[in-house]
């Protein structure tokens, strides 16, 4: 028989019926390659064998008999079958139980070899049991020759694995599947052999056997390190390529004038900190090249990145060039146009705002049309905006400069959109794209961006500005809720203001949010706040209703603000001072990190209240690590590996696959993939002389797409 290659389609496995393929087609399963590569997500381990005589209670082992007894009877509600067998080995007599599988038991008749891996328990009549364990029968010849590894099972006698059992997949069916594939698929192998060799990682086929059918423990560790490994060089491979192919674009270059960036750094009301500075330079020097920039600028909330984009802006503003800003929402749109307006006060630019609701050249209000007459004809030199900007109505002149305020709020392609040539810069030969700079508040450990980014250049703030006060932050049971509003009130009277934040559920209507929402803050009211002002802001209102309730809470208007975790990142309220989060457990770190944020921006000693439910009480150990830091990168860090790195701030969406997931805190394994995909590439860099690696590359391509 011709063996099968990875690439061939489902439909091509003799062994696998319509019906079966139906089931794997819905997980997305399409070939031999894809079967294969559906991990177990755990292992039971069945390896410990043991003689009838020796069970004790609640041990997971397996035996091995021959069938004594077999009996299958209709239970009472005529819906189930129970089947009770006696096995016997020289040793003794131990029964098993199963519920529903009268079929698969018919061949286990009397006198045959059997070998049961499972638990004991005691049954109602103190019985020792087996409750529906797995079961394999055995030739005559393999029950009394072999040892116990080597039997031909996969369901009994060894680490057996544990498949996600989706769309009626059994773990018992892959792993006999995934056995009879193994044995008949040709594999080839497709890393380098030297690459394998310096990394110590183990052949394909190795892998293979080891993650489905691992004799040990260390077994499936060196396989899913392979697996990892794997992915990782993919990623790399397509990062590099990505960034290759980037670096072929023209962008025009803008010329650092040292004496107004001087000046303007001079103007400022604080000084910079050195972070700040470094990312400022490098951004300054990216400018200068005719390649695009793209860089992301990463940076706690509050470091202080938007006077670096600021300056980005003026250096391409000051080169006659457009620039343009993005902000995820309206309200942040509206607090970086004011912001950056306010620093280029004595400069002689013309700015404009646009947002779905608004559109603003200088500070008057202006009509649409006009905003974007003047954008087109190159009079407005930088405009700050929402998705708004991003439509096809809307044309620059000379856009020199697109960045983008927490860039993973927006879609890859509208990430792109922006930079479309038809966009950018036509100067008669070379058409031009403009720089990008984006800017994330999410604090991801620089191992992990290489793995997550590897295509972008990277600058990182990692401090403060000087003089910035820690966040004084208490994880305190609901039931001491009492103290903390003992706190507030004080803080109040001292003339600060309250965020007091109301995590509703997402998926409840929005009916009941607000309902839930609007009772909440009758209560405080009438109760614990009367004698403040209390206003709500939540997810369904409308955005120019937030925008006013957010105006007036930064006008000082009110003092508590009842918030259902829709304060946006960014927001800038200085005179707030203490953050109030309910239910604190339902979020990651890195999550209450960001929403803390949003205190601590003024002079003023700030505090965060992280409240947990009395039900949760293991959350107060794991929410500690918010009370010890303020450092966002330690913070994520921890994050990930409390929750792994697929739940950390939804990266499972990344199109990381799970098993590369787990392996993204191996920051050796990262690098090491790093930098042979750099060597490979360097060496060959259309892969001609790999080319199983490179048809592995296209697929990832039209698989994942990233910026
Ligand atoms: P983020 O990085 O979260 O976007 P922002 O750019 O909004 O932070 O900055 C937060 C606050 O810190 C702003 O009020 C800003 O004016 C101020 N700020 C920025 N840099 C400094 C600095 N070097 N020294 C003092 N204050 C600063
Ligand atoms: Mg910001």
């Amino acid at each position: 028989m011709s063996s099968l290659s990875l690439r061939a389609p489902i439909e091509e496995i003799p062994f696998i019926s319509a019906a079966w393929r139906r089931k794997l087609s819905i997980l997305g399963i399409k070939t031999v390659e894809d079967l294969l590569y559906h991990f177990p997500f755990r292992y039971e381990d069945f390896s410990q064998f043991k003689k009838i005589s020796a069970l004790g209670i609640g041990e997971v082992v397996t035996i091995r008999g021959v069938v004594e007894e077999l009996k299958t009877k209709q239970a009472r509600n005529r819906r189930m079958s129970i089947s009770e067998m006696y096995i016997k080995d020289e040793t003794g007599t131990i029964k098993a139980v199963w519920f529903n599988l009268a079929g698969p038991l018919k061949y286990a008749s009397r006198g045959r070899f059997i070998q049961i891996s499972g638990k004991t328990s005691l049954s109602k009549t103190n019985e020792l049991q087996f409750q529906h364990p797995n079961f394999e029968l055995l030739s005559k010849e393999n029950a009394l020759s072999l040892k116990n590894s080597q039997t031909n099972s996969f369901s009994t006698g060894s680490l057996i694995a544990i498949y996600p059992e989706t769309k009626g997949l059994t773990s018992f069916w892959l792993r006999k599947t995934i056995k009879q594939l193994l044995e008949l698929v040709q594999l080839e192998e497709f890393l380098p052999e030297k690459i394998l060799g310096e990394a110590d990682l183990p052949l394909l086929e190795d892998a293979l056997w080891g993650i489905h059918f691992p004799e040990s423990i260390e077994e499936t560790a060196e396989a899913k390190r392979r697996f990892a490994f794997e992915k990782m060089l993919l990623f790399q491979l397509k990062a590099l390529s990505i960034k290759a192919a980037w670096d072929k674009n023209k962008a025009p270059k803008i010329k650092f004038n040292q004496k107004l960036i001087r000046n303007f750094v001079a103007s400022l009301p604080f000084s910079l900190t050195d972070a700040q500075k470094k990312s400022a330079w490098q951004i300054i020097r990216d400018l200068e090249k005719n390649i695009p920039m793209n860089r992301l600028l990463e940076g706690d909330v509050g470091s202080g990145k938007t006077v670096v984009a600021a300056m980005a802006i003026l250096a391409t503003i000051s080169n006659r060039f457009q620039a343009a800003f993005l902000a995820p929402t309206e309200i942040l749109a509206i607090q970086h146009y004011e912001g950056i307006a306010n620093l280029f006060e004595k400069l002689p630019y013309k700015s404009a705002l646009l947002t779905g609701t608004k559109a603003q050249i200088g500070k008057e209000s202006v009509d649409k049309k006009e905003l974007k007459k003047e954008l087109s004809e190159g009079k407005i030199d930088f405009v700050v905006g929402t998705h708004a900007l991003l439509q096809d109505t809307i044309a620059f002149k000379k856009l020199g400069l697109v960045s983008i305020d927490e860039q993973h709020r927006f879609g890859v392609k509208q990430r792109a959109y922006l930079q479309q040539e038809t966009l950018g810069v036509k100067d008669g030969v070379a058409s031009k794209i403009p720089h990008l700079l984006t800017m994330t508040a999410t604090p991801i450990p620089r191992t992990l961006s290489l793995a997550l980014f590897g295509n972008l250049d990277l600058s990182i703030i990692n401090e403060y500005p000087k003089g910035r006060k820690k966040i004084i932050t208490k994880v305190v049971s609901a039931k001491n809720r009492e103290q903390v509003y003992l706190f507030i009130k004080q803080e109040i009277k001292k003339g600060r203001q309250i965020f007091l934040i109301y995590p509703l559920v997402e998926e409840s209507s929005k009916i009941s949010q607000v309902k839930a929402a609007t009772e909440e803050i009758e209560k405080l009211q009438k109760g614990a706040f009367s004698q403040f002002k209390l206003k709500l802001l939540h997810g369904k209102m409308k955005a120019k209703e937030k925008e006013a309730v957010m105006a007036s809470f930064k006008k000082k208007k009110f003092d508590i603000l009842v918030a259902t975790s829709v304060v946006e990142v960014g927001i800038d309220i200085p005179n707030a001072s203490v953050m109030v989060i309910e239910g604190a457990e339902r979020f990651g770190l890195a999550q209450l990190h960001q929403f803390r944020g949003r205190v601590g921006r003024g002079e003023h000693q700030s505090y965060c209240f992280l409240i947990t439910s009395d039900t949760a009480p293991d959350s107060t150990r794991r929410l500690a690590v918010l009370e010890k830091t303020n450092d966002g990168f330690v913070i994520a860090q921890e994050d990930m590996k409390l929750r792994g790195p697929g739940q950390f701030m939804g990266l499972a969406q990344s199109g990381v696959p799970d098993i590369a997931m787990e392996s993204l805190t191996d920051v050796n394994l990262i690098q090491l993939a790093r930098t042979n995909a750099q060597e490979l590439l360097t060496s060959d860099a259309s892969l001609r002389a790999l080319p199983l690696l490179k048809e592995k590359l296209d697929k990832l391509n039209s698989q994942v797409h990233w910026e």
